[in-house]
């Protein structure tokens, strides 16, 4: 089965329902990033390059990701942060389709997608549009003036679930390029890439991958592709020759291309042991392990505590790995629970997000956690000062 608690270190008497936003601390990742200070960087200093694998480091991590997203061997590679993936996935799409004007999104994708498009869109200065509608209105909303459809396939509020290979096989159709940011997904549900045909593809990995804090994040490109792609970002790790120091930039044969600077070691050893946690791990089995948690949760809460409303699609299979619920002081309800070890999160304006986990939770801690939102809420626990203080992170 899935349940792998041991390797995580979670504090006592917390339950966690906040992997979909940072994953907890894998065991083996506090000790091999201790050993990679240690044995690595402070023993080998700047030949742990080759020595340590360190310049291989983005792709052999990136395989590792790729296996769980359906995408086969040196089609992945890791770096930056997921903003700047969707930045360099959107121009190179742009590219591909110069005599179309239109980005397509939806009002269920996060900000910083949107934030990006806008911030490419002004720079281009090409006459280019971001059009973004309802996430139900997506499938009618795409047509032949579309360059580049880009969506995320799980909503961050509400966790409602795109159809990845039938909206794809509709851009295809009117001629848009593809990019799915898989965020919410990665980690938390069977993603097939290579069955999507997507052109493009990218995510973050502290949220379900475990990477801990500013984790980097990953891009995919679709293996026919990956040898023509302009990657926008001009970055001397991507070019075919680093270290000839040409002054002039050519891109590197396939993935490698998309790697712009010098990676984060740090960070993707912290990465490359976290995923050791999914070895022999079937995302199949972790995808029905987290719809029986969501199940004995939404059954539990709506008949418990009368004033939250789900805000998720009821219907298990329109939803990813997270559950919630809309309650007006859900700010000061999420605070007060957190006060009591119950750890989810608030998206403006009234939701509170719960995610599941299966690798480290089971059905006893989701019933532990609905006791406390029960006495929060009976209670009225949540109706307290000190709870309705926003702070930076929400
Ligand atoms: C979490 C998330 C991000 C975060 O981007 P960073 O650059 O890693 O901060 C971007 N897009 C989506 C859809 C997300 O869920």
């Amino acid at each position: 089965m899935v349940l792998r608690k041991e390797f995580f270190d979670l504090p006592e008497g917390v339950i966690y329902l906040d992997g979909n936003s940072l994953g907890p601390l894998p065991k083996g990742a506090k000790a091999r990033v201790a050993e990679m200070m240690q044995d690595e960087w402070g023993a080998q200093l700047i030949k742990g390059w080759n020595s340590a694998g360190w310049m291989a480091q983005p792709s052999r991590v990136g395989d590792m990701v790729g296996r769980l997203i359906g995408a086969s061997a040196g089609t992945v590679v890791m770096g930056d942060t997921l903003s700047i993936k969707v930045y360099q996935a959107l121009a190179a799409a742009l590219k591909m389709r110069p005599d179309r004007k239109v980005i397509l999104s939806d009002s269920g994708n996060f900000p910083t997608d949107l934030y990006m498009a806008q911030g490419l869109i002004q720079m281009l200065d090409g006459g280019y549009e971001l059009r973004v509608v309802e996430p139900e209105a997506v499938v009618d909303a795409i047509d032949d003036s579309v360059a580049a459809v880009m969506l995320t396939q799980v909503d961050y509020r509400t966790g409602r679930v795109h159809d990845m290979e039938a909206i794809t096989e509709l851009a295809h159709s009117s001629g848009a390029v593809m990019i799915w940011d898989l965020a919410h997904s990665a980690g938390a549900l069977p993603v097939d890439l290579a069955a999507c045909s997507c052109e493009f593809a990218v995510g973050c990995t502290y949220k379900y991958l475990n990477g801990g804090p500013g984790a980097p994040a990953f891009i995919y490109v679709r293996p026919d592709l990956a040898d023509n792609v302009d990657p926008a970002l001009a970055g001397w790790l991507g070019h075919e020759a680093p270290f000839a120091f040409d002054p002039d930039y050519r891109p590197a044969p396939g993935i490698e291309r998309m790697r712009v600077g010098t990676p984060p070691v740090i960070q993707l050893t912290a990465l490359e042991a976290a995923l050791e946690v999914w070895e022999g791990v079937d995302m199949q089995d972790v995808r029905a392990a987290s719809v029986a948690l969501q199940e004995v949760f939404i059954r539990e809460v709506e008949a418990c505590v009368p004033e939250l409303t789900l805000a998720s699609p009821r219907e298990a299979a329109r939803r990813g790995s997270q559950v919630s619920f809309r309650f007006e002081n859900g700010y000061a309800a999420m605070q007060s629970l957190i006060a009591r070890g119950v750890i989810g999160d608030f998206r403006a304006p009234d939701i509170m997000r719960f995610g599941f986990t299966p690798l480290y939770l089971d059905e006893a801690d989701v019933l532990a956690a609905v006791g406390h939102i029960e006495t929060v809420m009976r209670d009225r626990l949540w109706d307290d000062p000190a709870f309705m203080a926003r702070q930076r992170v929400t």
